[in-house]
């Protein structure tokens, strides 16, 4: 979509079209205009029509070019943040009502995609959080501990167990969620759209927003051939702002993140790894994750970029990391590689932000935003369209813009990322993570 192999890869290619969309080229009036058309915009104009509003969306490029179309797909509950932190970051009341909010995400994602019958290759088998050596077990059966005390019960693997569900060796454990899934990640993005369009919402591409001014007293907004004047605004550009509200950008620090698939495995192979079809991840400080799509394809990935040298390292790194925890593959093809940009904040939580009268902004998902995306889309539609208090989103709304943090950090992470990388490419392969 981007005439950059990199930016999309295998989702680009299995995907269905992404529906009918023009570029904004003219002056158009609604209740509420939305900045970006990824999960967290698709997901407010969705609702926000179906609550009677008239819903003008307009996205820079299409549906799903942010992280909603790139990501691995793992539709997970909760945040990466242990429960206990969210309760100490936030206190117990609105901890407990994220925590339950959250911890219902990949529900409300299954069902929707069911009830709309969006064709995403939904697998709702569970995730797989892989546990890297002892540490790695012991802070799984802590995950695991904090969430039953919630009435949450995962299931703590241990290593024979792990291994069947993984189909490698390399791991001491995994906390198995079966509240999560897969799904292909534009694929939901654009049937997102779809719907959203099917219940009235006017969705514009190619028509980045240039500008938010205020004409009597209302937000307008400016493309480069027309403009929406609208009563309520929602910025939900996350890791991929440009243009307006910089402070949305510059509220998170960017973690680059790649994956590259490998061209379809063959039956056997297909069987001997994740055979229940569940999305993985491990416990190190710069994780993998790994997954199969509905073709059979191994989806791996990584912290890093693909820019520059990035690409050789991150690639030659990709091809060890698979030798050493699925030996059973042999040599492995890539078909493709991808890379996008992860927001994260300084609280690990998403951050709610007031950024004028009736303009909020909500971004900073911290790599967990499938589910995240979609609730917060549809609280922000409740609230605008009068039926939820602010309140009533268990997140703390920000008034003024934060200081900038992190921006520096930005090389030094991408550049971290490849040296842990590079380092590994040195080791001798060998089995089972220390
Ligand atoms: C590589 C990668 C892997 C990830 N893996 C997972 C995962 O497995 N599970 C998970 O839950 N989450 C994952 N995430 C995070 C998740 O993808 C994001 O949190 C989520 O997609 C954010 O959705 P969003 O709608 O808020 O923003 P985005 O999807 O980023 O959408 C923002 C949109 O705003 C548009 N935009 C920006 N500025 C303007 C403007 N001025 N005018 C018009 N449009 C504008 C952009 O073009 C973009 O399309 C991953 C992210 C990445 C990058």
């Amino acid at each position: 979509m981007n005439n950059d192999p990199h930016s999309h890869g295998v989702w680009e290619k299995t995907a269905p079209d992404a529906p009918v969309t023009e570029v904004l080229d003219q002056d158009v009036t609604a209740d509420v205009a939305i900045v970006g058309g990824g999960y967290t915009g698709l997901s407010a104009a969705l609702h926000l029509a179906r609550a009677g509003q008239s819903v003008v969306l307009a996205e820079a490029v299409e549906a799903g070019f942010g992280g909603s179309g790139r990501n691995v797909g793992l539709v997970n509950a909760g945040m990466w943040v242990m429960p206990d932190k969210i309760i100490g970051t936030l206190g117990s009341g609105m901890g407990t009502a994220l925590l339950e909010l959250l911890g219902q995400g990949p529900q409300e994602v299954f069902d929707l995609i069911r009830a709309e019958a969006i064709d995403c290759q939904a697998v709702r088998t569970g995730t797989l959080h892989c546990a890297v050596g002892a540490s790695g077990l012991r802070n799984l059966a802590e995950r695991a501990a904090q969430w039953r005390r919630r009435g949450v019960d995962l299931e703590l693997l241990g290593a024979e167990n792990a291994a069947a569900a993984i189909g490698s060796c390399a791991y001491s454990g995994a906390l198995l969620d079966h509240r999560a899934g897969t799904i292909q990640p534009l694929a939901y993005a654009r049937g997102l759209a779809r719907v959203a369009q099917a219940a009235g919402a006017r969705i514009f591409t190619g028509s980045p927003v240039l500008a938010v001014e205020t004409r009597n007293g209302a937000p307008l907004l400016r493309t480069s051939r027309g403009s929406i004047t609208a009563g309520k605004v929602i910025m939900a550009t996350d890791a991929y702002t440009r243009h307006v509200y910089p402070e949305v950008r510059e509220t998170q620090v960017m973690l680059p993140y790649f994956n590259f698939a490998t061209r379809p495995l063959s039956d056997n192979l297909r069987q001997s790894i994740l055979p229940y079809r569940q999305g993985a991840w491990d416990t190190r400080e710069v994780l993998s994750s790994f997954r199969l799509d509905a073709a059979g394809r191994l989806i791996f990935g990584s912290v890093g970029s693909l820019t520059g040298r990035g690409l050789a390292v991150h690639r030659n790194w990709a091809h060890r990391a698979i030798a050493r925890i699925f030996p059973q593959l042999g040599d492995v093809t890539f078909e493709s590689g991808w890379c996008g940009q992860i927001g994260m904040t300084r609280s690990n939580l998403p951050r709610l932000s007031c950024l004028g009268p009736d303009i909020l902004a909500i971004s900073g998902y911290n790599g967990r935003g499938i589910a995240p995306g979609t609730v917060f889309g549809r609280l922000l539609a409740e609230h605008l369209s009068g039926h939820r208090s602010l309140a009533d989103i268990p997140l703390p709304s920000q008034q003024l813009a934060a200081p900038v943090f992190g921006r520096l950090r930005e090389p030094l992470i991408a550049l971290g990322a490849q040296l842990v990388h590079l380092v590994e490419n040195r080791l001798p392969r060998s089995g089972r993570h220390g």
